[in-house]
C-alpha cells in the first residue's frame, strides 16, 4: 500500500468516525417526535375521550356512541401509524450507523482496497435493514408500547412475561447486573452484547464506542471486538429495570411519608 493510499483511508476512517459519532443527533429528532406523538396520545386517551362522551350524551346527542367509537378508533390508528413510521427513521439511524461502522472496520482492517464507499454503504445499509432480526416487532418496540400505553390500549406480552410475573433470572443476573458497567447507576435502555452477553446503558456504550473503544468494559471480559453490531435491545433486562426501578419509588415514598409524620410530629 502507497503511503498516499493510506493517508486517504486513515482520512475516510475518520471521516466515517466522524459521521458514527453523530449519533445523539440523529437520535435526538427521532425522540422529539416521539414526544409530541406521545403527548397527544394522552391528551387523546383523557381529554378526547371525555369530550367525546359530552357530545354522545343528553337528548339529542350530536354524534352516535358508535360514530364516537369509530371516530376515537381512526384517531388513534393515525397516532399508531405516526409512531410506526417513527420506528422506521428510528431503524434506518441503526442500518446507518452499523453499516458506516462496519465500513470503517473493513477499512481498518483490510486496507480498503479500492472500493466504491458509497454503494458499499448503501449495500450493508440495505442488508441491515432488511434482516428482520436486526429489530425487534412492532408491538415489543418500546416507542410504540409508550403510546399503546397512552391511548389505554392492552400491550402484547413481553416475550410472553407481564411487568408482575416471576421472571427467571438469566445466568444467575443480580441486582448487580441492573447496573451499567459504565455508568454504575441503574441501566437505561439496556443493550445486550450478543457476543459476550453483557449488557450496558444503550447511550454510554455508544458514546464508548464512538470514542473508539473495542474491549467489553466490564472487568475480565475477554471481548475486544466491541462494536455496535454485537448490540440489541434487552428487553428481558428492561423489564428487571422497570421493575427495580418501581421498587426504588415504593421505598422512596415511604421514607418520605415517614419524614413527613416525623416532621408533624415536630411542629406538635
Ligand atoms: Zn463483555
Amino acid at each position: 500500500m502507497s503511503p498516499n493510499h493510506s493517508n486517504l483511508n486513515n482520512g475516510i476512517a475518520g471521516l466515517l468516525h466522524n459521521m458514527s459519532s453523530k449519533e445523539a443527533q440523529y437520535r435526538e429528532a427521532c425522540k422529539t417526535n416521539h414526544g409530541y406523538v406521545k403527548a397527544t396520545a394522552t391528551r387523546m386517551n383523557d381529554g378526547l375521550q371525555e369530550t367525546m362522551r359530552l357530545l354522545t350524551e343528553g337528548e339529542n346527542p350530536v354524534l352516535t356512541e358508535e360514530e364516537m367509537k369509530a371516530y376515537l378508533a381512526k384517531q388513534k390508528q393515525i397516532l399508531k401509524d405516526v409512531t410506526k413510521e417513527n420506528i422506521q427513521d428510528s431503524r434506518t439511524v441503526d442500518s446507518f450507523l452499523h453499516s458506516v461502522c462496519k465500513l470503517r472496520d473493513d477499512l481498518l482492517s483490510n486496507g480498503g482496497e479500492d472500493c466504491d464507499y458509497a454503494s458499499k454503504l448503501r449495500e450493508y445499509m440495505e442488508a441491515h435493514k432488511s434482516n428482520p432480526s436486526n429489530f425487534l416487532a412492532f408491538e415489543h418496540e418500546p416507542f410504540y408500547r409508550e403510546v399503546l400505553t397512552e391511548l389505554g390500549e392492552e400491550l402484547a406480552a413481553a416475550s410472553g412475561q407481564n411487568d408482575d410475573d416471576d421472571i427467571q433470572m438469566v445466568g444467575g443476573a443480580s441486582k448487580q447486573t441492573l447496573k451499567c458497567p459504565l455508568t454504575t447507576v441503574l441501566l437505561e435502555e439496556p443493550m445486550k452484547n450478543s457476543f459476550c452477553g453483557h449488557v450496558y446503558s444503550r447511550a454510554a456504550v455508544m458514546e464508548y464506542i464512538n470514542s473508539n473503544k473495542r474491549r467489553c468494559p466490564v472487568a475480565g471480559c475477554r471481548n475486544s471486538q466491541l462494536s455496535v453490531s454485537q448490540l440489541a435491545e434487552d428487553q428481558q433486562t428492561a423489564l428487571l429495570v422497570r421493575r427495580e426501578r418501581k421498587r426504588l419509588e415504593r421505598e422512596s415514598q415511604k421514607m418520605q411519608s415517614q419524614t413527613e409524620l416525623v416532621d408533624t410530629d415536630e411542629e406538635d
